[in-house]
């Protein structure tokens, strides 16, 4: 990473689904020369899964990452974060049970995308093989309609909790690496992604470029696609460069790609939270 480039705001400790204590995640950032850190841990679902946190851990999530702020007062500034799940009446990342607890800042994001009052054992980010169970069992094999649900809940989750941030903007793709299920310059798909790309216009909220696709090769593709970020960018919608880091050592993973991608697309700063508040800084050169 060159030096300059400001921080990273998803970021996942063994809290959720991460590893590593909040301390071991500030001590890389610092080695790496960032200059702010927000943490994200997975909000507390009123239903198990393997991947968000359990209620028993919220409480010493938010006190650690305190501690972590504390300790590291005039290294690095630190933020206490959520990625807050959408899912219509269930969760929101205006849902008094997360909104109330007290945040610096709010990724809002969408991994379950079952029709109204659906199945939420399944999520649109998981492996090869449960995508396709899912997509089979809940949308009898009808992609579209997965893939058009989901940018329909991006865009009421940005209409209705604003959150400062959308996280991995198009994770739908996620399976779809070698155009497996849909081409991105079909019209029905481009007309998905623009009407929720214009809600989040109007939110105000941060798209971040993630780079977690990359980094754990999980989909070999950053969040959103270039076309994404470009259109992104003519309507005016601040940006910032995010790992979703899972592993301390992974908290700048692919940033210098991931800038000259935004630069490319036209952006030449950043939206960063900072003591004195959320900042455009510009993108290293
Ligand atoms: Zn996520
Ligand atoms: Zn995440």
């Amino acid at each position: 990473m060159k030096p300059g480039f400001g921080g990273n705001y998803h970021t996942h400790t063994h809290h959720c689904d991460g590893n590593g204590e909040p301390q071991d995640y500030a001590e890389s950032a610092i080695s790496k020369g960032m200059k702010w850190l927000g943490f994200s841990g997975h909000n507390v679902l009123p239903f198990p899964t393997d991947w968000t946190m359990p209620e028993k851990n919220l409480e010493s999530y938010r006190r650690e990452v305190r501690e972590a702020a504390a300790r590291n007062a005039g290294r690095i500034e630190i933020f206490l974060g959520i990625e807050a799940d959408y899912i219509p009446g269930v969760s929101s990342p205006v849902h008094p049970r997360i909104r109330d607890l007290g945040w610096d800042f709010i990724i809002g994001s969408v991994h379950f995308a079952a029709p109204a009052g659906g199945d939420h054992s399944w999520t649109v980010d998981g492996s090869g093989d449960e995508f396709d169970a899912g997509l089979h069992r809940v949308y009898g094999g009808d992609v579209r309609a997965l893939v058009e649900r989901y940018y329909a809940l991006v865009a009421e989750m940005a209409a209705e909790a604003k959150p400062d941030i959308i996280g991995h903007f198009d994770v739908v793709k996620k399976n779809n690496r070698n155009a497996d299920y849909f081409r991105e310059d079909e019209p029905w798909y481009r007309a998905a992604v623009l009407s929720a790309l214009e809600a989040v216009a109007r939110s105000g909220s941060v798209v971040e470029i993630n780079t977690g696709g990359i980094v754990r090769n999980t989909s070999g593709a950053f969040y959103p696609s270039e076309w994404i970020l470009r259109e992104a960018r003519g309507m005016g919608i601040p940006t910032m460069v995010n790992a979703d880091a899972h592993r301390p050592q992974d908290i700048d993973g692919c940033f210098d790609q991931a800038a000259a991608l935004l630069r490319g697309v036209g952006y030449s700063s950043q939206r960063q939270l900072t003591s004195a508040g959320w900042m455009d800084v510009p993108l290293p050169e």
